[in-house]
């Protein structure tokens, strides 16, 4: 990708920004001050492979704004990774944690990387690898990372395992989304999926939707993506459809989504999930007599992720990456409700389409924040030696995401704005509160005259 193209998707969430300052109490200042990263790391990371060879690989850290706290956000491992899209990530990141109203900035980290392609022992010295790297940069008071696209919780282990090393001392603050043992907090693993729930409940409470009349289609069965279709279906919603980088499955009656995380887990992929083979052969309907087939004419079928933002559904849930609701096919979209599970999957251009057909679209911002407030619950709970039961991680997190969901709601509807500029400027007021008690130029022009 050239630097150009991998600069526009960082100036694409500026241009968010400059849209929702006008229904913010923001500063000029503070507003430029937004505009731009607060630090950026690039690093090169050389790693000894199983074979003997010496590969070299990139990684990116960026601190996009620290004013309300640390800066905080995931390391992605992903062979598409460029500095563009961490510097984009690293402010969806400071809007995300203003817009919950935790105290943490925004941060994200990169390596350029097909982890498929490594053994488990590659990963683990190139997990190492980047935190020596990046090190400095780090720290439970300055900048703090947790898992993303393609990293886990066992990645997280190793990389606090070798901070604590160079440091010399056991420092589980310095990353979240641990595995339990190691400092981990009970309910991070499906936090992400459970906060973008708690958006849907308030919608039904709000629509006063019959959950088995709801039909969710959700693009990317990974972590997030599989957490927010088993809390839904097991309230009744019917998951007709989902999908994974290989492709998707659709079944107009519901699919039976604990026995597609099953399959998914054993066998690495949805399309086995929906299986073509043979006649009553579906793992997932169990019927006993299934006509799965390609075409689709059946009681299910095959199908790209091009034509699962395409289905005529009720809601769509992008849980995958980013840019996947774009000009080219935005009009094509039918779901009159999106909830951006995965971080910038709409393009700003999109977002007209989307607004002048109705579709009501829950940000990203807001909608997989659960992600990083539970993050912040396992820093508490590492700074203070605590311990929280599952019951009141959820329980304090259902009261952030409905709070904030419905104060952002409630912005939406008296400003006539949509959901995404309301968030946006839910988060601006919060950070331009912080910038402001930091002194702008107002400020030290209004000292100036009184002094
Ligand atoms: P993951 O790696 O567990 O899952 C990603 C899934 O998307 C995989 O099933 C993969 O096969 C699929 N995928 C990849 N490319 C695809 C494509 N082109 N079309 C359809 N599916 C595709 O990642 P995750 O943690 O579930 O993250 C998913 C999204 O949610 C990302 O945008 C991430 O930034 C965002 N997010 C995650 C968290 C979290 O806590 N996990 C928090 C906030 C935001």
């Amino acid at each position: 990708m050239s630097q150009e193209r991998e600069g526009e998707i960082f100036r694409d969430a500026i241009r968010r920004l400059d849209r929702a300052a006008e229904f913010a109490a923001i500063d000029g200042e503070a507003l430029e001050k937004l505009r731009h990263p607060k630090a950026v790391l690039q690093v090169s990371i050389p790693v000894r492979m199983d074979d003997g060879s010496l590969r070299v690989f990139q990684g990116f850290r960026v601190r996009h704004d620290d004013t309300r706290g640390p800066t905080k956000g995931g390391i992605r491992f992903h062979p598409d990774v460029n500095l563009g899209e961490v510097q984009a990530l690293a402010f969806w990141m400071a809007c995300k944690c203003a817009v919950v109203g935790i105290p943490f900035g925004g941060g994200k980290g990169g390596v350029v990387v097909n982890p498929k392609e490594l053994s488990r022992m590659e990963l683990e010295r190139l997990s190492r690898g980047f935190i020596e790297q990046i090190a400095d940069f780090i720290g439970p008071e300055t900048d703090v990372p947790a898992p993303d696209v393609y990293t886990n919780a066992m990645i997280m282990g190793w990389m606090m395992d070798e901070y604590s090393k160079i440091r010399r001392q056991r420092t589980p603050g310095v990353i979240t989304g641990k595995p339990i043992p190691l400092g981990g907090s009970l309910g991070r693993e499906d936090a992400t999926g459970r906060g973008a729930y708690y958006c849907i409940k308030e919608l039904e409470r709000l629509n006063g939707w019959e959950p088995k009349e709801v039909r969710v289609a959700v693009q990317g069965f990974g972590n997030a993506g599989q957490h927010v279709s088993r809390l839904l279906h097991a309230d009744g919603y019917r998951i007709v459809a989902i999908s994974d980088s290989q492709g998707g499955v659709f079944r107009e009656a519901g699919l039976d989504i604990p026995n597609a995380i099953a399959l998914k887990t054993q066998r690495k992929s949805v399309a086995d999930v929906y299986y073509t083979r043979s006649v009553c052969d579906c793992p997932v309907c169990g019927c006993v007599e299934c006509h799965c087939d390609p075409q689709g004419t059946a009681t299910g079928a095959v199908i790209t992720n091009e034509q699962l933002l395409e289905l005529d559904v009720d809601i769509l849930i992008p849980a995958a990456l980013e840019n996947q609701i774009t000009v080219e096919n935005a009009h094509r979209v039918v779901a009159p409700t999106i909830v951006e599970v995965a971080n910038g999957p709409t393009t700003s251009d999109a977002d007209d389409i989307l607004a002048s057909n109705g579709t009501l679209v829950v940000p990203d911002i807001l909608a997989n924040a659960g992600g990083v407030t539970v993050s912040y619950f396992e820093w508490v709970q590492n700074r203070a030696g605590l311990s929280w039961s599952e019951d009141e991680v959820h329980e304090r997190l259902e009261q952030i995401m409905s709070r904030e969901f419905l104060a952002i709601h409630e912005m939406m509807t008296k400003r006539r704005i949509d959901m995404r500029t309301a968030a946006y400027a839910h988060a601006l007021n919060r950070i331009s509160q912080a910038i402001e008690a930091q002194g702008t130029s107002s400020y030290f022009s209004a000292s100036r005259s009184s002094g």
